[in-house]
This record gives C-alpha cells, structure tokens and sequence, in this order.
C-alpha cells in the first residue's frame, strides 16, 4: 500500500487504499477510516459502500465524506471537522493522492494554528499546499478579529507562482516521454509532471502477462524512477483546465500556472460500462488483460479451462490497443491447441465493430487464425451485461437490416475488454472536441483554438491507433513545436499518425502491424513480411520492445521516431494554416 504520513497524533493521510489494505491499517492502530472521494472518481478505485464494509470486517470505524478534485468547500471543511470530532483516533483520511485529506485538514485547522505552522506541518508530510495559504491566512486573520470559529470564507482564485515553461499533465508513456524529449533539446527548461500515480506502467506488456510468457513485475517500475531528471514531479491529479488564464486546477485547489501545457492523461477505462461487470471482476471466470492486477487471472483462468465457453469481447472503437481483444485470444487458443484441449472449448469473438481488424491488409492472416482455432466470430455483437455467479453474458447483436436484438451466452471464462471514453476532466473541458477528447490538429498535435497547448497519447482526438508506438513518435513532434511555440515561431514538426499493433497470433508468431493515418502501412524494419506472421517479430515483442521504452523511449532517445518538419515557406504544406502561431492562452481560431 502507498505511505501513510502522519500530521497529528490523531490524524494521518494517505493516498486512496484498498480494501485488502485495511486489514494491515487495523494492524497499525488505527480506529477509523475517512475517505474524501466521491465514487466514480476513476476506473481502479473501490466503492465507499465497498470499504466501508472491509472496514467493518476489521474492527474500524468509516466515514466517508467526499469531496470533489479541485473544489474544496467551506462546507466541505464543516463537514470533515465534524466527522473528526465524532470518530475515534488515531484516524485515517484518504482521498486519490492524500492532498484532498491534507487540504482538509488544514483549513480544520486554520482557526487556532498559523499559517506556517500548518504549512510546515504539511510540507514534511510530503504536500506542498503553499497555494492554500491565502486561504489560510484568511481563515487565520478572520478569526483573529471574530474571536469566533466557523466563519465562513469564501473560496477564491488564488494566485500563482511564477509559471513553467511547460506543464505536462500525465505520467504515462507519452507524457514522459515528451518531458524527456524537451529536456534533452533545452535542458533550461522548467517542467512540472503532474501524475498522481506512483507506478508507471509497460502496458503492452500485459497480452503476454495474461498469456503466461512474462511476470506482471516486468511491466511495472516506480514513477520516481522513470520521472526525467531535472522535471518537478507534481504528485496531484488535475481537475480542470482553464487555458484562457494559462492555469489547470489541481484537485486540492491549488494552481498550476504555465507557458505551454501539454496534455497527457490517457483514456478512461469504463468498467461501469458494463452491467454487474465491475462487481465480478477477477472472480468467477471474468478477467481482462486491461488491468495490471488482472493480466495474472487471465493466465490462470487460461491455465484452469480444459472445455466449455471461452468468450472474448471487444467493445465499439475508440479503445487503447484496439489489437489487444484478439492477442488474448489468440494466445489462449494457441495454449488449448498445445494441451490438447481446444477441440473441447468453443471460442468465440465478440466484437462491437463490424470487422475483425480496422486495417484491411492484416485480416486475411489474422482470419486464417480464426479459421484455424475454430473460432466463432460475431460481429456487431456488443457486451451489455454479465452476471459472473450465474457465468451469464448479454450482447446486443445488431444484424446486417441494423435491427437488434439481445443475445445471452453462457461462460466458463470470459475475457472483457472495457468500453473506453475520454477522461471525465477532459471531457467536461474547454479543451475536449464534440466526442470529448482533447481537440489537436492531427499533424501538429496543438490544441484547434489554444495555440500553447498541445495533446498526445491515448487523450487527444488524433484519428490514429492509440498505441504507445504512437506516442513513441508523437512525443519528438511535439517537444519540437512546444519548443518553436516558446520560442515565438509557429509549429514546423510532422506526426504522420504512426501507430502500431504486435498481434501475438500464437506463442512465438506475431503479425507485426504498424500503420498511419487512412491505414497506410508504415513498416518499419524492411526484412518483416508486416502482413505475414513472423518469428522476428515475436523476438522485437518480447526482448526488444521492454527496454526500447524504458531505455530509449522514455528517457528522450528518439530511436528511428525523428519527427517530419515543415519548410519554412508558409503554404508549403496543407497543414501550414493550422499551425499559425498564437499567443499564449490565446484562442487560435474564433
Ligand atoms: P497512459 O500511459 O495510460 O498514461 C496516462 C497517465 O495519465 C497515467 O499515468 C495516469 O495516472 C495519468 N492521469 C490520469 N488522470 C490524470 C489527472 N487527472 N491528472 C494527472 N494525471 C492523470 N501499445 C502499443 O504500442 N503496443 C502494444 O502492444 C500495446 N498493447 C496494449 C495492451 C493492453 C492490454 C493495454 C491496456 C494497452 C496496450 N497498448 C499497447 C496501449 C498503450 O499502453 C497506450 O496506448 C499508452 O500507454 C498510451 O499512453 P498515454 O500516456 O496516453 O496514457
């Protein structure tokens, strides 16, 4: 579990817990439990109703008082106070990071205590609130004339320090590698990562978790460890953005401002997405390969299956990977065939899209896989629903007239890949486009309206595979034009909407799928037949690819991903007008 940090005998944070965690919290001497996350915050977070019943178990009293990322209340204070008062110490209070919980408890406590004093307090507990401290000194002066607790302040914009050269919001593979790309073109450069995870992960690596060829441990490393040196990690997670004062809003308030931001945060994993589905997750013969605590399950379950139903659902596009519901199945098979039991299994295929694969020159090999494990392929076939105890399925099939109906499949195991959507805080923002993500111009990946900010990875609306090969190739091109945006110049480097998919058709074999914007095939070692399965692409999956990202890739070492570049005549290039420069904070376009 992640560090608890102690502010008073009473009273210590952390970041959010799980419900195994509490147990060993129990253990420690703690009493009670308060939680300041409203559920749903994001996809890997328990319920309330969930800990509070794992709290239950473990002799702990729980609370949970939720407080929403960015808008800490007056009310919200009254309300952590009085749950304070009521429960037995020493306490523990959680929220996604511990800032939230740390927010909270200083301003319970700026009526009586200064300002420095909380701060101080504070900072050795590893949150930096200096942001808060107007507040503070607000709350502190009030009651000072008052002579009165309870006065209400209300909230207000605070200021900022002086701004970053560039704020990167995401710690994933693209917005490490993006920080690591300008770093090593202008090392002078300010840079805060906000990220509130402390893991970072090798998410392509899961497909040969969940296929029993690597251990989960390779996939993961800690997020200092991969932080680029010289960049102030921000362990927060943003809340809003507001491009019109140059600031994102982190959700304990405080405020970020910069000179060019760069937006980062991935795609949003919708396991409420699926009826009962988030419930039996990694029980009852349900896995996916989408989570690292998963990938393990669906190697066992693999491993457990000797006949029965296999399903494997894919949900409508866009998703992260969109080969990785196949590469399960396929690997699986490829195990049946090996043991001896894939004559007992019926397989089946349950994709929302109408086609196995969007890049029609990689279906024949891949539908000669299909042929040959004797899979069952539904198309149109949408996962709505799932009942693990009762090992039930509902997909809604529309059929070739576009009416639909609702079809029931048993299971002995299923592997779900989650519906996906942009993040919440990005969809609710002035930056999202109509779908909800982040609006860049497919070339240049600078945001549409504000000419400062630029979006890569699984987040902006780019029409590639969001793979992280792209962001591989997408991170030169836009550390190249955050550096010609600060420097006053318009945007000159090219993303030719590269992406790619290793498609693991059996235990050895991969069909080595890399392609651009409109499908076009974007090979990149000569001496790989890309549409044939390969041995050699097998080898770059499973010996190359892991330190050609941890080592290359995310440490600025733009291995064959040197961006395009404009001429400098201005129409030279179809793509020229979307790159005029505007002032920061600017709307680029009325
Ligand atoms: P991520 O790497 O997911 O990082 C996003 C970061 O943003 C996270 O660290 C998150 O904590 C942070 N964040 C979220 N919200 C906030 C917030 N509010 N404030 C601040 N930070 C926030 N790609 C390939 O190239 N090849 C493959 O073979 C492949 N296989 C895959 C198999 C599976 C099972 C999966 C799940 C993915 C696979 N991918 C593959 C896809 C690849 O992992 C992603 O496309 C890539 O990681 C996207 O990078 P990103 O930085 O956009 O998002």
């Amino acid at each position: 579990m992640d560090k608890i940090s102690r502010l008073t005998p009473f009273l210590s944070v952390s970041p959010q817990v799980t419900e195994t965690d509490l147990g060993i919290i129990a253990a420690q001497g703690f009493k009670s439990i308060i939680s300041n996350r409203p559920d749903g915050e994001s996809e890997d977070q328990p319920s309330a109703a969930d800990l509070a019943a794992a709290a239950e178990r473990n002799g702990l009293d729980f609370r949970h008082v939720p407080v929403v990322s960015g808008k800490v209340t007056d009310h919200d204070v009254g309300d952590f106070t009085a749950a304070l008062s009521e429960m037995r110490g020493p306490a523990l209070a959680f929220c996604r990071t511990g800032a939230r919980s740390c927010t909270l408890w200083a301003l319970s406590e700026a009526h009586h205590l200064d300002p420095d004093a909380i701060l101080s307090t504070t900072a050795a507990a590893g949150y930096e609130l200096d942001a808060l401290r107007p507040r503070l000194e607000t709350r502190w002066r009030t009651e000072q004339i008052a002579g009165a607790s309870g006065t209400v302040v209300p909230m207000q914009r605070m200021p900022t320090v002086a701004p970053y050269d560039v704020v990167v919001v995401g710690g994933g593979s693209a917005g490490i590698a993006t920080a690591s790309s300008l770093l090593r073109r202008r090392p002078s450069l300010s840079i805060a990562i906000v990220e509130p995870r402390d893991r970072h992960y090798y998410q392509p690596g899961w497909t040969l978790v969940g296929g029993g060829v690597f251990d989960r441990a390779k996939t993961e490393r800690a997020m200092a460890d991969v932080m680029p040196e010289g960049v102030r990690w921000i362990r927060a997670a943003v809340a809003g953005f507001e491009p019109e004062h140059n600031e994102v809003v982190l959700e304990d308030g405080e405020r970020l401002a910069y000179r060019t931001l760069v937006a980062a945060p991935g795609i949003k994993l919708d396991w409420t997405g699926v009826e009962g589905l988030k419930e039996t997750l990694g029980r009852n013969g349900v896995t996916s390969n989408y989570l690292f605590e998963m990938a393990p399950y669906t190697w066992e379950l693999v491993q457990a299956t000797r006949g029965g139903q296999a399903l494997f659902t894919q949900p409508p596009m866009p998703i992260k990977c969109a080969g990785a519901p196949q590469k399960a199945m396929y690997l699986a098979c490829d195990h049946w065939r090996r043991s001896g039991v894939l004559g007992d299994i019926d397989v089946s295929f349950n994709t929302a899209t109408p086609v196995l694969f969007g890049v029609k020159d990689f279906v024949p090999s891949l539908m000669a896989y299909v042929e040959r494990y004797g899979i069952e392929l539904c198309v149109n076939a949408n996962l709505k629903a799932i009942d693990g105890p009762a090992r039930k399925a509902w997909f809604t099939v529309k059929d070739a007239d576009g009416a639909i109906e609702t079809v029931e499949k048993s299971f002995d195991m299923i592997h779900v890949c989650p519906p996906q959507t942009a993040p919440d805080f990005v969809r609710r923002s002035p930056l999202a486009d109509k779908a909800g993500w982040i609006e860049v111009s497919p070339e240049t990946l600078q945001h549409v309206r504000y000419g400062n900010i630029f979006g890569l990875g699984d987040a902006c609306s780019a029409p590639n595979a969001k793979t992280a090969a792209a962001a591989r190739k997408q991170a030169p091109v836009v550390a190249e034009n955050v550096l010609s945006v600060l420097d006053a110049q318009g945007p000159r480097a090219i993303y030719d909407g590269y992406g790619s998919c290793p498609l693991t058709v059996e235990r050895g074999k991969i069909v080595l799928a890399e392609f651009g914007y409109g499908g076009k095939l974007l090979p990149t070692f000569p001496f790989i037949n890309a549409k044939k399965p390969s041995r050699l692409a097998w080898l770059l999956k499973e010996k190359l690819l892991p330190p050609i990202y941890w080592d290359l890739m995310l440490r600025g070492h733009e291995w064959l991903a040197a961006p395009e570049r404009l001429p400098h005549e201005p129409g030279a290039h179809a793509a020229q007008e979307a790159c005029d420069y505007t002032e920061p904070g600017k709307a680029k376009r009325a």
